[in-house]
């Protein structure tokens, strides 16, 4: 089996390493933060000393990071992977990032003989603890084939969507469609609980018709229940959407419902609520109306 160095043991880097290590795979981790290193270590990993070092001592480096400058800095930036990483490995870079940044990195690494997939995931934290990632690859076809049966034991569907950036495209179609239906959500329970229904009432009713969604079977029963603990915070939404946004522009696209949906994230992170869960977007509806989404009595 190939030696798996990962860097980025956050929310979703913690479960997905530990997954590695409990399919029998030898890791080695690295984070700028001591205690999920130090957990991961733990759980059976070796602890790298830098991005760089992390990268010298593997074959496949995998890199689940918060946004570009992150992944940037971690690969491209001093003591980064690039510069430990042996001509022939790959680095599989699973963070949510900008596509073009995606390419950027996938240029760097050609250069230096090292292969590049963007793979990012969807499903949240309990999908990366239970294994059950969707995980969506750019990239060429060979370097997906390697790193295929390793993404298949974080994700229960790993799809090649197409080159380099192809991943991220994926990724932040995806986050589009999860932020407009948590938003048209918020304006259903919102008015069903204005008229005076019970929203769980309402919820139940519609969930096995059309407009029943994994987003909706998620998400309302934690507006119902006024439980906003992430999950999925607002802030890197509002970061998926507003690289949406960058690569739309770049392409001449309009894309007014995500607009929308990106400076209604903008406005609640300045409330200061950029830290619970993406289903808090209903609160930002809820304010307008001045009413709360809960069961009467
Ligand atoms: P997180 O902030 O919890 O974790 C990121 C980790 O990266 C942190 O532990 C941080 O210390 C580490 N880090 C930052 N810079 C570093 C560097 N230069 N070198 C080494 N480590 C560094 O974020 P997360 O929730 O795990 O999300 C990671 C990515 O996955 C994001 O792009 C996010 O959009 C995406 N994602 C998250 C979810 C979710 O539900 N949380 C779901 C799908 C996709």
């Amino acid at each position: 089996m190939s030696q798996i160095g990962f860097i980025g043991l956050g929310i979703m880097g913690k479960p997905m390493s530990k997954n590695l290590l409990k399919a029998g795979h030898s890791l080695l981790v690295f984070d700028v933060v001591p205690e999920p290193l130090a957990e991961v270590v733990a759980a059976g990993a070796a602890r790298g000393e830098s991005c760089a070092d992390t990268a010298a001592r593997s074959e496949i480096i995998i890199t689940m990071l918060p946004d570009g400058p992150e992944v940037e800095t971690a690969v491209l930036g001093p003591d980064g992977v690039l510069e430990g990483a042996r001509k022939g490995s790959t680095v599989v870079d699973m963070s949510s990032i900008s596509p073009m940044v995606s390419q950027k990195i996938g240029a760097a690494c050609a250069a230096k003989g090292v292969d590049f997939l963007d793979a990012p995931v969807s499903g949240g934290e309990p999908k990366a603890i239970d294994g059950t990632l969707a995980i969506m690859v750019g990239g060429k076809r060979e370097a997906f084939e390697k790193a295929q049966p390793i993404l298949a034991k974080m994700g229960s569907s790993v799809t090649l969507t197409g080159d380099i950036g192809a991943g991220n495209v994926t990724k932040l179609a995806n986050q589009i469609m999860v932020a407009c239906n948590i938003a048209a959500m918020g304006e259903a329970l919102v008015l069903a609980t204005r008229a005076g229904l019970d929203p769980e009432v309402v919820f139940n009713a519609v969930k096995g018709g059309l407009a029943g969604s994994t987003v909706l079977n998620a998400k309302a029963p934690m507006v119902i229940g006024r439980n906003f603990k992430p999950g999925f915070r607002i802030k890197l939404h509002q970061k998926d959407l507003r690289n949406a946004l960058l690569a739309a522009e770049s392409m001449k696209v309009s894309l007014p419902f995500t607009a929308m949906a990106q400076q209604i994230l903008m406005a609640l992170m300045n409330g200061g609520k950029g830290e619970l869960d993406h289903s808090a977007i209903v609160t930002f509806i809820e304010e307008m109306a001045g009413i709360e989404v809960k069961r009467p009595g």
